[in-house]
């Protein structure tokens, strides 16, 4: 008999902490929830513990986490109730621990990822802004603790797939010659350039065929989603970038691809939805079923592709950059997104005051090594901060 995996969910009331709790309850001889973690949803969380009766639910708010054990006591549930930053870093490195899933949006979730890879745990990465932020330093630190370490956003699951098998991280003496990033081209993709000025949150979150939180959403309108990947393709698959290239495929149904020099291009295809790559890392190397349901070809009868439109885009162009730059330089791309994106939400700036604020913040942050987790949320915040100034001075 199979032993349980105990699985902590960072994030398990957002878009991907959801899809990962229905594959666990499609299998509960394989895996059981073993710590749930949120920012503020109370309401969501409770429901969760009330159906997966994880042994800790964590709070990052501490108010959040007062409500909830107040509710948890009321419902008799035997979940212990935790809040902080200290707390997620406990949850993803206790020794009970098999697996994380690293699904918290944006910078907030770098310290509990590194807990889990510091910890050797088997670490399911959803959160993309750790690699971006801190590239060399967790894969570094992946090595040295045998943590392994296996990604779920759908692109680079689908290159995992399609990469020979044991992949020992060279591209070249496994006879690969790119890596095929696919792309939706998100909402705006034929947008008139004119009107972009004045899309609306509304607008930029409506994904056409990706059901995601907001962050992600705004990042995929704007490509630094897809920018954000080429960073975290260079750090996963030890690839050039000049070696990985971006190709706009509209209907997100071949989730990207590997080309080898003898001409095969191998790709993973599927439905655009996330349980498939979450169920993949989660089995691995088995295949379990994932909920989606089987792809249909003939509905999907065409695949089209193009070149992205790099004046359409312009934060793809910007994260080429900061990769190119290296040092702390993604980190502050990250972060200069994650404000702009935060304000372009909020109404207090346009969408293509986006590109603007990040090539702003690029050009006003000295260019520097990181060598630390402390360097990086150092950088991290110096670079929020030349953001926040440069939308004081628009205003
Ligand atoms: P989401 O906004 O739906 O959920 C975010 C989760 O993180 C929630 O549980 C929230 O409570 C928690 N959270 C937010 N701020 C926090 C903070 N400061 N501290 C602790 N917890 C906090 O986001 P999502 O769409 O599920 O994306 C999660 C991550 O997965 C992102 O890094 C995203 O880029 C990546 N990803 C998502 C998808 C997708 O389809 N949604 C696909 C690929 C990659
Ligand atoms: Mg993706």
């Amino acid at each position: 008999m199979k032993t349980v995996r105990q699985i902590t969910i960072l994030g398990s009331t957002g878009s991907i902490g959801e899809s990962t709790l229905d594959v666990i309850a499609r299998h509960p001889n394989r895996f059981r929830a073993f710590a749930l973690t949120a920012n503020q949803n109370v309401e969501k969380m409770l429901s969760q513990c009330q159906r997966f009766q994880p042994r800790y639910a964590v709070m990052l708010d501490r108010d959040s986490a007062e409500q909830l054990a107040n509710a948890i006591q009321a419902a008799r549930i035997d979940t212990e109730v935790l809040s902080g930053i200290e707390s997620l870093e406990k949850v993803a490195s206790l020794p009970e621990v098999d697996a994380v899933m690293a699904a918290i949006v944006g910078a907030a979730g770098i310290r509990p990822t590194f807990a889990a890879a510091r910890t050797g745990k088997l670490v399911l990465l959803a959160n993309k802004e750790t690699l971006v932020m801190a590239g060399r330093i967790f894969m570094d630190l992946v090595k040295q603790n045998n943590a392994t370490l296996l990604p779920i956003d759908s692109e680079h699951n689908a290159i995992y797939q399609s990469l020979p098998h044991h992949f020992n991280g060279n591209l070249s003496t496994n006879g690969i010659s790119r890596i095929l990033l696919t792309a939706s081209g998100g909402p705006f993709r034929c947008t008139p350039l004119a009107t972009l000025e004045k899309v609306t949150p509304e607008q930029a979150c409506a994904h056409p065929n990706w059901d995601m939180g907001q962050k992600i959403s705004v990042d995929s309108a704007t490509m630094m989603n897809k920018g954000l990947e080429v960073i975290e393709a260079h750090w996963l698959f030890d690839a050039p970038p000049d070696k990985i290239q971006v190709v706009i495929h509209p209907q997100s149904v071949i989730h990207s691809m590997v080309a080898y020099v003898d001409g095969s291009v191998i790709a993973q295809l599927g439905n655009p939805d996330m349980r498939t790559p979450i169920a993949h890392a989660m089995g691995y190397p088995e295949r379990i079923e994932s909920g989606v349901p089987a792809l249909d070809m003939f509905k999907v009868a065409h695949l089209d592709f193009e070149e992205p439109d790099f004046k359409r885009f312009p934060c793809l162009g910007l994260a080429y950059q900061a990769l190119a730059s290296g040092g702390n330089m993604p980190a502050v791309l990250n972060a200069a997104n994650e404000i702009a994106v935060e304000s372009f939400l909020k109404e207090r700036m346009k969408f293509t005051a986006i590109p603007a604020m990040i090539e702003h913040v690029m050009q006003t942050v000295q260019q520097e090594d990181m060598t630390t987790l402390e360097d990086v949320l150092k950088t991290d915040t110096l670079a929020r901060d030349v953001a926040r100034e440069w939308l004081a001075n628009l205003q």
